[in-house]
């Protein structure tokens, strides 16, 4: 870790109009904006609460705890990144009034996604995803002002910490993935994990894999774990028996297998079917490759044909999965077509994803 990269990373907490845009490629994805900010300006000017502004949230004393205690307002709909409205608003003027620098534009973008991701490494018993979710919001709603200020530290948690992207150091421009925690984090070719980042919540899910040993590569995150769980059962009620084949990979072990891939057949060829270290969606603990015994446990093209891997395309979304690598998509997604590699993005966006034939990086440059 060096200076530079800490100093820049701390400008980057501090500038409210920078935001966390590692993964994000295209800077008009956001290009509803304009039309956003007219309505949710016209909306919350009827606001009662518009009254309470937040922005000398720095002094201190009573009286303007007690205008705090009135700006925080948890909205009842849970929110994550990309949406837009009066609730985004209303969740950034709370986010605001406990120190955090966003933007209050509506649009629920890196800034708030990091925020959020921010409050919940915070939080004990809340998963730490970026999404304002139910539990989120219960585990908030049960503080008052004081207890908010108490516990709450922004940036505590995700801030100045950042390591140097090692990956693409040749041709490639490798941006860093400041909040790997984000369940929606963009991992590819050209926006890459930190190396140490290792997920905090790792389980092994109580699925079938076709071995006995205690590997690793058994685990995922608990967001992702529980919702594998959930498919793999219906799959079993539906007649289908799928396994899990691997799951976690620490940085480490991608740099052993890239290495490996690499000396055998070139690091250019290595690179359309292995993620380079820190490229890999494995390491984020949300992904898991699975298989069936129809093609004998292994992750081949033809697992997308078997009544397996046609059941996992047609289920998956509704348990927030998604098959990250499409056929027909490689020249987007820079990956062969691998119909068993499965990525938990939550239901929401693995549906828009999945109805709509996109990839993870479509999502995130249309719309
Ligand atoms: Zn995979």
């Amino acid at each position: 870790m060096n200076n530079t990269f800490k100093t820049i990373a701390l400008a980057v907490l501090l500038t409210s109009t920078v935001t966390a845009c590692a993964y994000t490629t295209d800077p008009n994805q956001n290009n509803n904006q304009d039309h956003t900010m007219d309505e949710t300006n016209t909306n919350t000017a009827s606001d009662s609460e518009d009254s309470v502004q937040s922005n000398n949230n720095n002094d201190e004393g009573a009286e303007n705890d007690m205008n705090d205690a009135e700006a925080i307002v948890w909205p009842e709909v849970n929110l994550q990144k990309k949406d837009e409205g009066e609730a985004v608003v209303q969740l950034q003027k709370t986010l605001i009034t406990l120190g955090y620098v966003v933007s209050e534009d509506g649009i629920y973008d890196d800034a708030t996604t990091r925020a959020i991701t921010d409050i919940q490494l915070q939080l004990d018993n809340v998963l730490a995803v970026g999404v304002y979710n139910a539990e989120t919001r219960k585990a908030l709603k049960n503080m008052d002002i004081k207890a908010l200020e108490t516990k709450i530290k922004p940036g505590k948690e995700l801030s100045n910490e950042r390591s140097e992207p090692v990956s693409g150091s040749d041709a490639t421009e490798t941006a860093m993935i400041t909040n790997p925690y984000d369940q929606l984090a963009l991992v590819n070719k050209a926006n890459a994990l930190p190396k140490d980042y290792v997920p905090i919540d790792l389980v092994v899910p109580d699925v079938r894999f076709p071995f006995e040993e205690d590997y690793p590569k058994k685990q995922l995150r608990k967001v992702a774990a529980d919702a594998l769980e959930a498919l793999f059962a219906e799959a079993d009620q539906a007649g289908i028996t799928l396994f899990a084949q691997s799951g976690y990979r620490a940085y480490s072990t991608q740099v052993f297998l890239f290495n490996r891939y690499a000396e055998k057949h070139g690091v250019e060829e290595a690179n359309k079917f292995s993620a380079r270290p820190g490229e890999s969606e494995h390491q984020t603990g949300l992904t898991m490759d699975v298989t069936s015994e129809s093609v004998d446990f292994r992750l081949v093209t033809d697992f997308g044909e078997t009544p397996e891997g046609q059941w996992i395309k047609e289920h998956a979304a509704d348990f927030g999965f998604i098959i990250r690598y499409p056929e027909g998509k490689e020249d987007i997604t820079l990956y062969q077509y691998e119909p068993w590699h499965l990525r938990y993005v939550g239901e929401k966006t693995a549906q828009e994803i999945m109805n709509n034939a996109l990839t993870l990086e479509e999502y995130f440059n249309e719309k």
